[in-house]
């Protein structure tokens, strides 16, 4: 100890106070920490023991690391490694974690430990970048860098993925690991949104058969869990109702983008991704680079078998025989049952007809 103030004990007021390293035990909210090389001043007199100036800091830093040893938590570096991977300021990752002011401050001091759930939110921070992205929206953290940082490990994620994905024998039967994304908006908002994307373990028959369970059938939803990435668009010629393209980019696992004619009636869009779906399901190793519909015909007469394929699994995605059975049970009203499954008029007459629920044939138009 250089200093040359007059040290006295505050115990007893002895001057017989030395420097020394020993092991000391410490209490910090009802817990036991035995420091093994703890330096601090000892009066000689009533043997208490203090920490002045420098030797508090070191001191309770000392307790900190102990404490993060002990319960395997994350050490300073790995916090502030972790803030500024994403650019966030000490200020942000408060709000995101939900502590009060200056916490994040004493976090990276070491003298104060986070709690093992803050601990758990850090690392799940650290290792996964959406949730970082739900958070900030959560909590209304806005912060260029971040996004940044967050867009680009999504994109490298998706392409190893995807890769992996496209290079798998279709149909595909097994569970495989699959990339789902979205894009739901236009504009900036695609940006952010497009890389909403989440791991997941999907068996594609399992998936169809979940999303079958409610009726309306949410399609979207079910192109999503399969990876399809989806995009509507309200510039595309009212010739076609959509396509399905294999992407050079990909944003979803599975490779593939359907884009939906958004100027057509919400039922015959979803009648468009039903069908799309279909493709992707039975027919992904065969349609090259993908197909571009001409307005789409609901009926299962003429057209290409491909096409006829397509438009059966479609009918059966969007009213399944089960529910739609059970239905009719209640109303043989096509105007109501064709609201009840959110579909047009037309598809639900091609469907009851196609049961056998109607003798009366949907015309032609
Ligand atoms: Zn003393
Ligand atoms: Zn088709």
């Amino acid at each position: 100890m250089t200093d040359s103030r007059a040290i006295f004990c505050l115990e007893c007021g002895s001057e017989n106070v030395t420097e020394e390293v020993s092991e000391v035990t410490a209490n910090v909210r009802g817990r036991t920490v035995v420091l093994p090389a703890d330096r601090h001043m000892r009066c000689g007199a009533c043997g208490s023991i203090s920490h002045p100036g420098k030797m508090a800091d070191q001191h309770l830093e000392a307790i900190g690391e102990r404490i993060r040893e002990e319960d395997g938590l994350l050490s300073v570096a790995d916090l502030k490694e972790i803030r500024t991977r994403y650019g966030l300021q000490q200020e942000e990752m408060e709000a995101l974690i939900g502590t009060g002011p200056k916490t994040w401050v004493r976090w990276e001091r070491g003298r104060v430990v986070p709690s093992p759930q803050s601990d758990k939110v850090i690392r799940r921070i650290a290792e996964d970048p959406r949730y970082l992205l739900q958070l900030m929206e959560e909590k209304g953290v806005s912060n260029e860098t971040a996004l940044g940082v967050i867009e680009e490990a999504c994109e490298r994620e998706v392409r190893t993925h995807s890769d992996a994905f496209r290079a798998s024998p279709a149909p595909e039967r097994q569970p495989v690991e699959v990339i789902v994304s979205s894009v739901l908006g236009r504009g900036s908002e695609v940006r952010k949104r497009l890389f909403d994307v989440r791991k997941a373990y999907v068996d594609i028959d399992a998936t169809i058969a979940r999303h079958k369970e409610r009726v309306p059938v949410d399609v979207e939803g079910l192109a999503r869990d399969l990876g399809i990435s989806i995009a509507r668009d309200t510039r595309m010629t009212m010739g076609s109702s959509g396509s399905i393209t294999r992407e050079t980019r990909p944003t979803g696992a599975a490779g593939f983008l359907i884009s939906v004619n958004g100027r057509e009636h919400p039922h015959r869009q979803r009648f468009t991704i039903a069908h799309e779906v279909a493709h992707y399901v039975m027919h992904r190793d065969r349609i090259g680079n993908g197909i571009t519909e001409p307005v789409l015909n609901r009926n299962l007469d003429g057209q290409d078998p491909i096409e006829r394929e397509a438009n059966a699994m479609a009918a059966e995605l969007l009213m399944p025989e089960n529910s739609l059975r059970e239905a009719f049970a209640e109303t043989n009203d096509a105007a109501e049952l064709a609201r009840r499954f959110k579909v047009s008029h037309e598809s639900m007459g091609w469907r009851l007809f196609g049961l056998g629920l109607t003798k009366v044939r949907p015309r032609q138009n």
